[in-house]
């Protein structure tokens, strides 16, 4: 509850459009040059810069820099570097969807034993995120919308009233991916780059804010010289271990504790959620972490 969080909102919803649409609005009230549409095809170090092939336009173009961000979402380094992945079995279905009763801003969450499955508020209804088996997730998109609402209804039950509506399905494999422990001299990786978490927690936006967060104290700390070094790129990745580690194992331990029926795990689900809805304290720091971080 936000109000025992002492914040206005628990978390937020919106469009990539709209995040963008305000990021670019404050690049373009700034002197940072950008380059829209360009597609990087290799980020390599030398001594004292990373260098960028990019093409944009049709046209090949080369950058230098002391100091590189991958925000890329790993796709650039991990032909050289290939990342450890941890495979759940789980895609993940997305889907907007229209309910009888009005949304009142509440997210619901439902546990099953292929995966959870969670509503979240939005514009004039729920974007709906599902996670199932590879298999089992093909097999929803063959499905029409009166079985998809059907489904739904099943497992939410009257919690937001009748399912009215379901709009476009897409659907992604969900998997843990860590970016190897290197320290690239000239080059930081942020976001989807440095991992990509498994949505089960909404860890993986929130991890990235706070990537980029880090890298600009660590690069206001630095002296200019020293922007890109192997000393600066080094206390970058410090500056992130405990959170990142944390948020992984958390958002790990939460796909293997909520996408199993085993019996024993079940207990333990129970005996999880019912510390959490006793003891403030316990509600309050898992939110807290939630929201900040380990370093919040
Ligand atoms: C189903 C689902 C639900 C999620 N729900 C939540 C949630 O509720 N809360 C939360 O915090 N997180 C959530 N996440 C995670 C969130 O989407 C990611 O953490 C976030 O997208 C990471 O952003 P990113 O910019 O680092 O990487 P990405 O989103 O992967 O973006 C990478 C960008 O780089 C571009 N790119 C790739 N290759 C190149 C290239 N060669 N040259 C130029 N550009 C390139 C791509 O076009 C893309 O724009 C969810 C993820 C999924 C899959």
């Amino acid at each position: 509850r936000a109000q025992e969080m002492g914040v206005e909102e628990m978390g937020y919803v919106l469009p990539y459009t709209l995040l963008h649409g305000a990021v670019q609005k404050g690049l373009a009230n700034s002197d940072v040059k950008c380059t829209y549409g360009a597609r990087v095809s290799e980020l390599r170090h030398t001594h004292d810069a990373a260098v960028i092939e990019y093409q944009h336009q049709g046209q090949s173009h080369t950058l230098t820099a002391r100091l590189a961000v991958a925000a890329d979402g790993g796709k650039v380094l991990e032909v050289a570097h290939p990342p450890q992945i941890t495979d759940y079995g789980q895609s993940g279905v997305i889907a907007h969807v229209l309910t009888a009763q009005a949304s009142t801003g509440k997210a619901f969450e439902h546990f099953t034993p292929q995966g959870p499955m969670a509503l979240l508020p939005y514009l004039d209804g729920y974007e709906l995120v599902l996670t199932a088996t590879h298999d089992a997730a093909q097999d929803m998109l063959t499905w029409d919308d009166a079985q998809f609402l059907a489904y739904l209804h099943n497992h939410f039950g009257n919690r937001v009233g009748d399912f009215l509506s379901i709009g476009k399905r897409s659907c992604y494999p969900l998997r843990l991916k860590r970016a190897p422990d290197i320290t690239f001299s000239h080059t930081a990786l942020i976001g989807n780059a440095a991992q990509t978490l498994h949505p089960v927690a909404g860890q993986g936006f929130n991890m990235g804010i706070r990537d980029a967060w880090e890298l600009a104290q660590v690069i206001l700390d630095s002296a200019p010289e020293n922007i890109g070094s192997a000393a600066m790129c080094a206390a970058y990745r410090q500056s992130r271990r405990l959170d990142r580690n944390a948020g992984i194992r958390f958002t790990d331990g939460l796909v293997r504790l909520f996408s199993n029926d085993a019996p024993l795990l079940g207990r333990l689900r129970s005996a999880a959620l019912t510390v959490l809805d006793t003891l403030p304290l316990a509600r309050k720091f898992v939110a807290k972490r939630m929201m900040f971080g380990a370093n919040g």
